[in-house]
């Protein structure tokens, strides 16, 4: 296929509107991501989110599991990345962070049918299960972000709500097949942090902020301990509330009924 159509499709695929709803927010919310769960994440950047009495989302693949890194070595890893132990899964969940999707191999959806799709979900709920015992996940993260039409419309059928990692706010008509986010990482402009939370609390919007690893020299997804902290200082202290993903949908889709 050429680079044109190929563009395209991603374009199309991208803007795409699978799951419009229209947001009920009448005050600003964030959420803080982890995706592939390293285990920095958690010993890192867990007590940060906890300092500050809020929690996280942690989007889990079987394909980081210690089963199957260690029985295939090749699997696609970020180099110098220390992933979850399954002791960790039941810590965090323990404390009150949510535990979602991020498919059972790690593929990107748009190479995958939708019956390999469908299976790769189910597969990592039975693994998911069988490390928490009866949990479902409801909140769904596209391992690298990358989306198809059909893949959109599945996944927002399975799932309440999926996340990619294109950039921006969520706010009036929230796209749940595809929330937008920005990514703490090697990228990230800090400088950015008062700009995005005035622009968030003028449009009551939904804020997610995502990343891998959380350590002094990350990975290029990850980022250090002090950089979460001080976006999550700068949000806890402007007055957003910071929920993980599952209970942020929970405020934007239900107004109290006293306004
Ligand atoms: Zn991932």
């Amino acid at each position: 296929m050429n680079r044109y159509i190929t563009s395209t499709i991603r374009r199309v695929s991208n803007a795409w509107p699978a799951k419009p709803v229209i947001s009920r927010l009448s005050a600003p919310i964030a959420s803080f991501t982890f995706d592939d769960f390293p285990h920095t994440a958690w010993t890192n950047g867990a007590p940060i989110l906890e300092s500050f009495g809020v929690r996280g989302t942690y989007f889990v693949a079987h394909a980081f599991s210690p089963e199957n890194l260690n029985k295939h070595p090749d699997t696609e890893v970020m180099p110098g990345v220390l992933y979850y132990e399954l002791d960790d899964i039941v810590a965090a969940y323990a404390k009150g962070h949510e535990i979602g999707c991020h498919t059972f191999d790690h593929k990107r959806v748009s190479h995958q049918s939708n019956y390999e799709l469908l299976g790769s979900v189910d597969r990592n709920a039975e693994f998911v299960k069988n490390v928490l015992g009866d949990v479902i996940m409801t909140s769904f993260a596209y391992p690298q972000g990358n989306v198809s039409i059909s893949a959109k419309r599945l996944l927002s059928r399975k799932f309440s709500v999926c996340r990619g990692t294109r950039a921006g706010i969520n706010t009036k008509l929230l796209e749940l097949s595809q929330l937008r986010c920005f990514n703490l990482d090697t990228n990230f402009n800090k400088n950015s942090i008062d700009a995005l939370i005035r622009e968030t609390k003028a449009c009551n919007g939904w804020i997610i902020f995502n990343t891998h690893d959380v350590i002094n020299f990350p990975s290029p997804h990850g980022c250090t301990p002090e950089l979460l902290h001080e976006v999550v200082a700068a949000v806890a202290a402007s007055g957003i509330e910071i929920l993980p993903i599952k209970h942020a949908l929970g405020r934007a889709m239900f107004r109290p009924i006293a306004e």
